[in-house]
C-alpha cells in the first residue's frame, strides 16, 4: 500500500482577502469556504487580474474554474461599461454539457452577491427558453461548441463585445474534434489584443499551445507542478488480474471498502452495460453512463449518482468527460484505459482539491498493454498490489465469460472509441417491459358452413 501525503499540497498560502477584489466577489469566496488560494489560483490570479492572456496546464480538481471566473467577474464589476453590451462580456467555452453545467452552478455561486447574468447552453434541453434568455442580454455565456455556434448562426447574441473568452479543458476540447469549432467561436470574438484569453488544459500539446500562439496576445504560460500530473492525494494500486477473475476482484475489493462513492471506468460500451447488469445481479446499485441516450436520462443518473443515492456509476471516457462530482471516495479502472491521458482524468474524479482517494486499477490481459505508455505519462509507477486468495469475491454463476479481446476486436477498429463515441446513455434503469406479442387468432379455414 501507499501512503497519501499531505492534503495541503494544493493549496499555496495566499489567501483571498490579500487580493484586491470587489467586496461582493470576496462575500461570495468566503460563502463557499475557500480561505486560501489553490496552487493553480495563486499561480494563475496574479496574471490574470492584470488583464494578461495566461495558458494553465492545470491538473483536474485543482480550482482552475474559480480561476478563470473570478477573473472575470473582477473584470466585469470593475471595468463597468458605458453603454448597453451587445452580447455576453466573458465567454466560457467548454468540451463537454456536464462541465458547462458545473461551471454555470460554481458562477451562479460567485456571483450570489451580484445581479451580474450567468447563462449556460447546451443541446438538447428547452430550445426557446435559452434563446429568448440569451436575447435579454446576459453578463457570463458559457457552452459547448455545437451550442454557442448554433445560437450564435441565429443571431441571439453576439460575441463582438466580449472582454473575456474562456476555453476550458482545450486538450479535451481538441480530442473531441472541436478544433474547427473553437476557431469558428474565436473568429467571432474581438481580435487577441482586444480581449483577454484564457486557456485550461491537463496536458500541454503541441496543439494546444499552437492555439495559444495564434489565437492569444502574449501569453504566460504556467505549469502547475509538471512533475505531478495527478494528485498526490489520491492512494493508487495496481492490480495483476486474469481476465476471468476481474469481475471476482473487483466484489471483492468493493465489498472490503464498503460504503461510499465509486466510479468504474470500462473501455466499451458493452462492457458497461454487462458490469452494471453484473453487479446488480450481486446486490449492488449500480447503474451506467456510456454513448447515445436523452439528456434527461443522464442528468437523473448524474443527480442520484450527486445526491448519494446511487453508490456505483460505471462510465466509459466518453461519457465521463467533464464530469464535476464531489465525494467520489474510489476510482476503478476496470478496463486500464488505452489512452494515457485518460488514466489521468479518471482518478482525477477522486480526491478533488485536497480530499483523499483511492484508485484502483485492474490490469488483464486485454488492456495491460497501454499500461507502459500510462506509466511514463504520469511519470512513476503505479505502485502494484498483490491480491490474495481472500480478495477474490464469489461469482454467481450465471456468467458467461466474455470473449477476450482478439476474438471481438475488429481490425481497425480500437475497442474503446469504437463503441463509445457518441454522447451519453445512461444504463442500468428499469427498462420498460415489452408487452407480450398478442397472437392473431387462428382463421378458421372456410368450410363453407355458416
Ligand atoms: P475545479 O478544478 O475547478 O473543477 O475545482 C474543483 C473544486 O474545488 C470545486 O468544487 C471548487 O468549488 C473547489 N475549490 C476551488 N477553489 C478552491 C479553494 N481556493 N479552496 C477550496 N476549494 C476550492
Amino acid at each position: 500500500m501507499t501512503e497519501t501525503t499531505s492534503t495541503n499540497s494544493l493549496f499555496s498560502s495566499t489567501r483571498f482577502a490579500e487580493f484586491d477584489l470587489p467586496e461582493q466577489l470576496l462575500r461570495a469566496i468566503a460563502d463557499l469556504g475557500f480561505e486560501r488560494l489553490t496552487q493553480v489560483q495563486d499561480q494563475v490570479l496574479p496574471f490574470s487580474l492584470k488583464g494578461t492572456d495566461v495558458v494553465a496546464q492545470a491538473q483536474t480538481g485543482s480550482g482552475k474554474t474559480a480561476a478563470y471566473l473570478i477573473t472575470a467577474f473582477n473584470r466585469i464589476l470593475t471595468v463597468p461599461r458605458e453603454s448597453e453590451p451587445t452580447g455576453p462580456r466573458a465567454l466560457v467555452v467548454t468540451p463537454t454539457r456536464e462541465l458547462a453545467v458545473q461551471v454555470s452552478k460554481d458562477a451562479e455561486a460567485l456571483a450570489a452577491h451580484t445581479d451580474l447574468k450567468v447563462h449556460v447552453v447546451f443541446g438538447g434541453m428547452h430550445y426557446k427558453k435559452q434563446r429568448a434568455t440569451l436575447s435579454e442580454g446576459v453578463d457570463l455565456l458559457i457552452g459547448t461548441p455545437g451550442s454557442l455556434i448554433d445560437y450564435h448562426r441565429q443571431g441571439a447574441y453576439s460575441l463582438r463585445e466580449t472582454e473575456v473568452a474562456v476555453i476550458d479543458e482545450c486538450d479535451r476540447l481538441f480530442d473531441m474534434g472541436f478544433a474547427e469549432d473553437l476557431r469558428w467561436i474565436l473568429r467571432r470574438l474581438p481580435n487577441p489584443r482586444n480581449r483577454q484569453t484564457l486557456m485550461f488544459t491537463a496536458t500541454l500539446s503541441r496543439r494546444v499551445t499552437t492555439l495559444g500562439w495564434r489565437e492569444m496576445d502574449e501569453p504566460e504560460e504556467i505549469v502547475v507542478d509538471r512533475e505531478q500530473i495527478t494528485p498526490q492525494t489520491i492512494l493508487q494500486e495496481l492490480y495483476h488480474v486474469s481476465r476471468r477473475e476481474k469481475f471476482s476482484l473487483l466484489l471483492g475489493l468493493l465489498k472490503r471498502e464498503g460504503d461510499g462513492r465509486t466510479m468504474i471506468f470500462v473501455n466499451t460500451r458493452i462492457s458497461a452495460r454487462r458490469l452494471v447488469d453484473d453487479l446488480q445481479r450481486h446486490g449492488f446499485t449500480a447503474r451506467g453512463l456510456t454513448g447515445n441516450v436523452e439528456q434527461i436520462r443522464r442528468l437523473r443518473v448524474l443527480d442520484q449518482f450527486r445526491d448519494g443515492e446511487l453508490p456505483i456509476l460505471v462510465a466509459t471516457d466518453v461519457a465521463s468527460r467533464g464530469l464535476h462530482i464531489e465525494g467520489v471516495t474510489h476510482v476503478v479502472n476496470y478496463d486500464l484505459p488505452q489512452d494515457a491521458e485518460d488514466y489521468v482524468h479518471r482518478i482525477g474524479r477522486t480526491a478533488r482539491v485536497g480530499a483523499e482517494g483511492k484508485a484502483f486499477t485492474l490490469a488483464c490481459e486485454d488492456y495491460v498493454y497501454s499500461l507502459d505508455a500510462v506509466q511514463k505519462f504520469v511519470g512513476y509507477e503505479i505502485p502494484t498490489v498483490f491480491a490474495d486468495d481472500g480478495l477474490y469475491a464469489e461469482v454467481k454463476p450465471g456468467r458467461r465469460p466474455r470473449p477476450s479481446n482478439d476474438q471481438r476486436r475488429q481490425p481497425s477498429r480500437p475497442p474503446d472509441r469504437a463503441t463509445d463515441t457518441g454522447s451519453v446513455d445512461a444504463v442500468g434503469e428499469q427498462r420498460p417491459k415489452r408487452r407480450p406479442r398478442r397472437r392473431r387468432p387462428r382463421k378458421k379455414p372456410n368450410t363453407g358452413d355458416s
